[in-house]
């Protein structure tokens, strides 16, 4: 194909597309979780000594005897043998943001050579992938990069329905045979194992008597694109990358806010509706679809789940989200900037801890006792980010989330808490001690429940923050959209652990020294806002004075890329954390370290490469052949004694020059393989390798705007953000 060709192929058969036809939606209550090996389905299909003991697993999180773990396997078959399914999967989460599968299938020959269907506890617990191809960091020299995968029983079995079959798909972790984590949900669970230890301690100390486990929930809310998959398949940097690498602004992009809730087009419609039939088979609680506010772009949010749960159903929201979109003919674009100068996408992570008997204690509550947990569990937070905010900033640190952040429609990349105005002032107060507790004894009213309404209200909330308190819970709004949220809820739920086990020191020593309970959590709460108040930042996130006050005056970090948050994972603070905390050891956390590094510098590699394969081979040949087809009709008409203006002919040239000369330049850098360290050469990528990608994206850009429409060989952005 030559020219547009590709471009008016892939408009055609947008226009031509048959259209999937509309099914009326199932009611909720036939199709909830049907699909899910939940404790209600065991309950039908156990003894009751196993169920019991499967249900204290779920619920505390306690290992599974093998003698259950065969009962369970056993049921777990037959159910899923009853619903067709002939192959199970571990589905395990490896460092990178991939969800990995190892299918097996249940029939194996015995002695006589039938064929019977096995599946023994032993199977559901300890299934053996081959690691070699994950990546693992510095612990591949510990174990030969095999491991292992289990079951993890507080995540439900189900079944994942393709047009290949129906898998059971059983949610597992992943470990060396040495037994360090090797992906992300063991992680997640230590992480709230730390937190649930800390916040007993601190309970404790406020005298709480009945203190059940305590838990991280999350609510994830995913941005996303789509465009027809027949743009993409037009666009080599769509289908390796998932972003463009090349394309100038539409006249029209969105600035007219005009597609900000409002009419969601029918095939995206239908798109929806069948995405959500299936999340809710597989008991995903799913809440609200809106358009965002670039043209093509879109949000889902399920209802908050436990962190663990919510982590899982979110990375299986993201496989689904993909494998339906294809269906219906549209490529779903996770990357968090598929398109420059149009809106990012992001993952707003909604975090908040709590138990059965305090309740979140992210919410103020009604009670003068419950406002000071939360003032203290709130207080952690606000500690936690301070202390430990390159560490939140690692957390979300990837090559395409770099484009986003920072670019004045996401938050910068410098990490702060916004309380929001009512409850800031609380915090102002008791570091000024201008709150202090009247009376010996008794606990005095604050006041928060009344005052603290007002934050519910989502007109109120500062958007511009990276993290905020939005009233009972906080919003950690710099994620990316292609990340999995377990970085950031293991980072949030580690740096509580870490801040609640200073403030139980404290608060223990306070206690001693006074009969009141308020006035001993006034007093840790003054010394922590003194030391930490710093990060509390309730203006503009996106203003040039923030950036520079936030670093000469706050003492915060401005970390802009990766390349320089990255390494914070090697900072003795940041591993020290993790240590005390048992949430990585050293060796997984460096093996973290060079897993994200690796990714990162591959990632900015292999766009390079495309950037000079796409220059070559599709914009030099569409640029010269426009140059040929000016210069034959200037001499041609110049032989007629007609002389034409020949300074877009100039200009094209000039620009088609320009941009082979950039991407020789370019062609060069990439072949740089020296460096000192893998700091060095990751901030080789994020500056040297980005001003030269940057340098012939605008040269293309401009031979975009000058070349002739019928020679362009790319879809352009008002085609694949606008037509549908
Ligand atoms: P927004 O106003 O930011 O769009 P929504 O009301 O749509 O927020 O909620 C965003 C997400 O926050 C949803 O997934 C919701 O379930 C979740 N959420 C609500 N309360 C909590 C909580 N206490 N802890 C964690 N997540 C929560
Ligand atoms: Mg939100």
């Amino acid at each position: 194909m030559s020219g547009n060709e590709s471009r008016l192929t892939a408009i055609s058969q947008i226009t031509n597309r048959e259209k999937i036809a509309v099914k009326t939606p199932e009611s909720l209550d036939k199709i909830w979780a049907t699909d899910v090996f939940n404790l209600e389905t065991m309950e039908q299909a156990l003894n009751k000594s196993a169920f019991k003991a499967v249900k204290q697993t779920v619920q505390t999180g306690a290992p599974l005897a093998p003698a259950v773990a065969d009962v369970v396997a056993a049921a777990m078959k037959s159910w899923a043998l009853s619903k067709g399914v002939k192959f199970f999967s571990h589905l395990f989460y490896p460092m990178t943001n991939i969800t990995a599968e190892k299918h097996d299938g249940f029939i194996v020959t015995n002695s006589e050579g039938n064929a019977i269907t096995e599946f023994s506890g032993s199977l559901l617990i300890k299934g053996e992938p081959d690691g070699s191809s994950f990546p693992n960091g510095s612990l591949r020299m510990t174990n030969a990069a095999r491991g292992y995968t289990a079951w993890d029983p507080t995540s439900p079995a189900f079944i994942m329905h393709t047009e290949n079959g129906s898998t059971l798909m059983i949610p597992s972790v992943f470990m060396s045979w040495t037994g360090e984590a090797l992906d992300k949900k063991i992680p997640l669970l230590r992480s709230n194992a730390a937190m649930d230890k800390a916040a007993r301690k601190v309970l404790s100390l406020m005298g709480e008597e009945e203190i059940a486990p305590l838990s991280s929930s999350c609510g994830a809310e995913q941005e996303y694109f789509l465009i027809d998959i027949n743009f993409a398949n037009a666009r080599p940097d769509l289908l390796l990358a998932g972003r463009t690498l090349f394309g100038a602004s539409p006249a029209k992009g969105q600035q007219f806010d005009d597609h900000y809730f409002g009419a969601i087009p029918e095939r995206v419609q239908i798109f929806m509706q069948d995405f959500e039939d299936q999340l809710y088979r597989l008991g995903i609680p799913a809440k609200t679809h809106h358009n965002e506010v670039a043209p093509g772009q879109f949000e889902i949010a399920p209802y908050y789940e436990s962190a663990n749960i919510a982590a899982d159903h979110q990375q299986l929201m993201m496989t689904l989200m993909k494998s339906t979109a294809k269906k219906h003919g549209f490529m779903c674009l996770l990357h968090e900037k598929p398109f420059a100068g149009v809106n990012g996408s992001g993952k707003h992570v909604n975090w908040s801890v709590g138990n059965a008997t305090q309740g979140n204690l992210l919410d103020p509550g009604s009670t003068p006792h419950d406002n000071l947990n939360f003032l203290l569990f709130c207080g952690a937070v606000i500690r936690g980010v301070n202390k430990y905010g390159p560490l939140m900033r690692a957390v979300i640190a990837s090559a395409s989330n770099d484009h986003r952040l920072g670019a004045n429609e996401a938050p910068p990349a410098i990490l702060s808490v916004y309380l929001g105005d009512q409850l800031e002032k609380v915090f102002q107060d008791i570091k000024d001690g201008n709150i202090a507790s009247s009376k010996q004894g008794g606990e005095m009213d604050l006041g928060l429940s009344q005052i603290l309404k007002f934050e519910r209200d989502p007109g109120d909330r500062n958007r511009t923050s990276p993290f905020a308190f939005t009233g009972n819970r906080f919003e950690f709004r710099a994620v990316g959209s292609s990340q999995s949220v377990s970085g950031p809820l293991v980072a949030m739920n580690t740096i509580l652990a870490d801040s609640l086990d200073w403030i139980a020191e404290k608060l223990e020593s306070e206690l001693a020294k006074t009969e009141s309970r308020t006035t001993a959590v006034l007093a840790v709460l003054k010394t922590l806002m003194e030391e930490n108040g710093n990060v509390v930042f309730g203006g503009d996130g996106y203003s040039a004075e923030w950036h520079r006050m936030a670093v000469e005056e706050r003492g915060l970090k401005n970390l802009p890329t990766s390349a320089d948050a990255l390494p914070y994972l090697r900072d003795e603070s940041i591993r020290e954390l993790f240590k005390r905390t048992n949430v990585f050891s050293p060796v997984e956390l460096e093996s973290r370290f060079e897993v994200y590094a690796e990714q990162y510098i591959l990632s900015i590699e292999v766009e390079a490469k495309l950037v000079i394969e796409m220059a070559k081979t599709m914009i030099y040949p569409a640029a010269t052949q426009y140059l040929g087809e000016l210069s034959m009709t200037c001499s041609g008409m110049s032989d007629l004694g007609i002389e034409m203006d020949n300074s877009i002919a100039s200009s094209i040239a000039n620009e088609t020059n320009a941009m082979i000369a950039a991407v020789a330049e370019l062609s060069k850098a990439i072949t740089k393989h020296d460096f000192d360290s893998i700091e060095a050469h990751m901030n080789y990528c994020a500056n040297d390798i980005h001003t030269l990608m940057d340098k012939v994206r605008a040269h293309v850009d401009a031979l975009e705007t000058e070349v002739a429409d019928d020679l362009w060989p790319l879809p352009k952005y008002r085609e694949m953000l606008f037509i549908k």
